[in-house]
């Protein structure tokens, strides 16, 4: 059964709700119009350092925070498949999608995983792939090691926090054009530590994507 069909029967029991505001939408909607018209679409030349390329749909702000919070905290709702539609769409415009072999998910470490039940950004991948094809590779790279919540630390310890956190399979990602999805980058050094690793293991390119994007403080 394709995601459409199962989305339809679904919505005769469950109905789809925006993950914004939660008002009843279609079944195939990603958010209620009201929502959608304040979403603020991400349009920069931003790049983490390791990354080949960089894409995503939305600035992170106040309007599309609780869709965000949706996807984190473990019951996710319409979330992902709003959210991950949205960035198909967007990557369905790139030149660069159509010749990645694979999806892969930042992935996250095992104790978050079982907390959390999933890794939001696998299930991002998993809307992408059914929309555009693209087979999700979970594998390649792994988290071996616990971090700190990046968003407390400045911008050195940052980098100190995810160093050889991140292990790749040479068997799966030698050779391969990868396209990295994350549900929000804030600085992209956890792009960049995963597209390092990826690298190492010698994966031929190494793109990333995610559904939103912080803006740099004004202030620093
Ligand atoms: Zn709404």
């Amino acid at each position: 059964m394709d995601l459409k069909t199962k989305r339809a029967l679904l919505h005769l029991i469950y109905p789809n709700r925006c993950p914004i505001c939660g008002s009843v939408i279609g079944a195939q909607d990603r958010f209620c119009t009201d929502c959608e018209s304040r979403l603020t679409l991400y349009d920069d030349s931003f790049c983490p350092p390791e990354a080949d390329s960089f894409t995503a749909v939305y600035v992170y702000n106040g309007s599309v925070k609780p869709a965000i919070k949706l996807l984190k905290n473990g019951i996710c709702g319409n979330a992902d498949y709003a959210l991950g539609m949205a960035l198909a769409e967007k990557l369905r415009k790139t030149d660069i999608i159509s010749r990645c072999d694979m999806l892969v998910p930042v992935p996250m470490w095992k104790a978050d995983i079982r907390k959390r039940r999933y890794n939001q950004s696998g299930l991002i991948c998993r809307i992408i792939s059914a929309e555009l094809g693209i087979p999700v590779c979970v594998e390649a790279v792994s988290k071996v090691r616990p971090t700190a919540p990046q968003k407390l630390l400045d911008k050195q310890l940052r980098s100190i926090n995810l160093t050889g956190a991140f292990i790749a399979v040479p068997e799966l990602a030698a050779g391969k054009r990868i396209m990295m999805i994350d549900d929000i980058c804030t600085t992209g050094s956890t792009i960049s530590e995963t597209a390092s690793a990826l690298r190492k293991a010698g994966a031929a390119e190494v793109h990333s994507a995610s559904c939103c994007k912080t803006l740099p403080d004004k202030k620093k």
